[in-house]
């Protein structure tokens, strides 16, 4: 049996090509998984659980389908969709994960993130991040109607293309210091996120001991997925 892990599917109007190949991995490879971790940006943006948007609503049968069939499927919010809530785990059967949070993955103890919190270089992103995990931040959101909302998340995504195109690649990847420092904190010796939409295995040394990250890739350039098991993690493409 085999424990899946994606990121950074971004369903959403920008790559209506990805939720037909999200929906036939749910009802297929994954209908057979043991479990099905998606470490963020399952979706391109959520403005609220009551914000459904049309491009959505394949995707969310789906993963109803998936739960309700007995296979476990754990979310995690990414920097797109931190606003999952419990309206949605409730409607997909999902449970929602922390972010970050450690799991027995065949007997190896595992840090799962999102990884944008590791880009640690990019301040200004980091400063943004903090005032939308800001609860006051969110509930005046929250509180607006679904159109302002919308209004409200096509401003930020207009604003974020414009700085991140100033920014270096070495900016926006994850500080290799604040990888060893979350790993180091969590007595951990493997790592799996997502975010940076650079698929690899790399190996490290943390606290003078072996270890490895693993970096999922995204769903609109690699469909990438991390197929674990109790004799290892496997890391591949199925586009
Ligand atoms: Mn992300």
């Amino acid at each position: 049996m085999t424990t899946l892990f994606i990121a950074d599917i971004h369903l959403g109007n920008e790559h209506p090509e990805i939720s037909p190949r999200f929906c036939d991995f749910l009802y297929d490879e994954a209908s057979r998984a043991t479990a099905l971790y998606i470490l963020g940006d399952l979706f391109e943006v959520w403005i609220g659980d009551d914000g459904h948007q049309p491009e959505h609503a394949a995707a969310i049968t789906a993963l109803q389908q998936l739960t309700q069939s007995g296979v476990p499927a754990y979310v995690m919010h990414g920097n797109r969709d931190f606003l999952l809530g419990s309206q949605f785990a409730t409607e997909t059967g999902c449970t929602l994960i922390d972010d970050p949070i450690v799991i027995d993955l065949y007997g190896k103890p595992t840090l799962l993130m999102h990884g944008d919190s590791l880009c640690t270089d990019d301040h200004e992103y980091l400063q943004f991040r903090a005032q939308m995990r800001n609860p006051a931040w969110q509930q005046q959101f929250l509180s607006q109607s679904v159109e302002q909302r919308l209004a409200t998340a096509r401003h930020y995504r207009e604003e974020s293309r414009r700085r991140n195109q100033g920014k270096t690649q070495e900016i926006m990847d994850v500080n290799a210091a604040a990888v060893i420092e979350a790993m180091a904190a969590h007595g951990i010796s493997q790592l799996i996120h997502g975010h940076t939409h650079r698929p690899a295995l790399h190996e490290l040394t943390v606290d003078l001991h072996p270890a490895q990250r693993i970096v999922l890739g995204d769903w609109y350039q690699q469909q990438s997925v991390l197929r674990c098991d109790a004799g290892g993690c496997q890391l591949s493409n199925l586009s």
